[in-house]
């Protein structure tokens, strides 16, 4: 047990050996071996430092330079396809917050994130429908398009089996996931991806999207090649794109859960 008397004593020699510590150097070299192919030795004090972030007061809250898309209030960041006399038109969107998430599934087809997107790091939490319904492609589907179409497949997987390259977390018609970690329907499921997003110049493409994806913690794909858009029964394929389009989210009229939606924008994150 500290008692004041062995506690300050304790205190004064830690500043004592901080400041020793820095003085012996710890805060680089410049008389160190070059790193092969950088432009920095082995511990360069003149090297970049990395930003500072202040993560989530909790695992999965958004860290200080994240953009919030839904904090379990309100779909102001978020906007979907007109209908009839609004067709070609985005409108607010419609789908309904109640007690802090928001369910798809009521027909009113995809939503779209307001805001733009390109690289990003994604984390999204879902939840199948408590009820179960439907088998297959038919329970609890859904799906993470980003940049409105490469997906992420959402679909019940509990106790439930489908195509391969159809079930939950994967590249849905390209690559299935290294593994499927579902949690029972109802209950909080977490996506974290990192995207990179396709290259074009003029029509053509210079270099493919990649995906990594956490399913619930659990790596399925890891800097995975995407083949092209999504779609169904085909061949994906690449149709030249803005360098940032916005996110979406499928409705497929089953009642899946979203809350907790964050992105951060890696442009400017690479390492110097
Ligand atoms: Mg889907």
């Amino acid at each position: 047990m500290y008692g004041m008397r062995t506690f300050l004593p304790f205190c004064f020699l830690a500043a004592v050996s901080l400041t020793a510590q820095t003085n012996r150097g710890d805060l680089g070299f410049t008389d160190t071996p070059m790193l092969p192919g950088q432009p920095w030795h082995v511990h360069d004090s003149n090297r970049p430092h990395p930003p500072i972030v202040t993560p989530g007061k909790t695992p999965g809250a958004p860290p200080s330079d994240a953009i919030v898309l839904f904090d379990g209030k309100d779909l102001s960041k978020w906007a979907q396809r007109g209908r009839g006399d609004d067709r070609g038109k985005l409108i607010d969107a419609k789908w309904t917050v109640r007690d802090g998430y928001f369910e798809t599934g009521s027909g009113t087809g995809e939503m779209f994130s307001r805001e733009k997107f390109g690289d990003i790091q994604l984390h999204i939490e879902w939840a199948a429908p408590p009820v179960v319904k439907g088998t297959s492609q038919g329970r609890g589907n859904s799906g993470v398009l980003i940049m409105g179409q490469y997906e992420i497949q959402v679909l019940d997987m509990y106790q439930n089996q489908t195509y391969a390259d159809g079930g939950a977390g994967a590249i849905y018609g390209q690559w299935p996931p290294l593994a499927t970690a579902p949690r029972p329907p109802g209950e909080w499921q977490t996506f974290d991806i990192v995207f990179e997003a396709p290259k074009f110049e003029g029509t053509k493409l210079v270099k493919p999207a990649y995906q990594t994806v956490f399913w619930n913690g659990v790596m399925v794909h890891n800097h995975k090649e995407v083949i092209g858009a999504m779609v169904y029964r085909k061949v994906g394929v690449y149709t030249a794109h803005e360098p940032e389009l916005p996110l979406g989210l499928q409705d497929h009229g089953n009642p899946v859960r979203y809350r907790n939606i964050w992105v951060r924008r890696l442009k400017g994150y690479d390492q110097k």
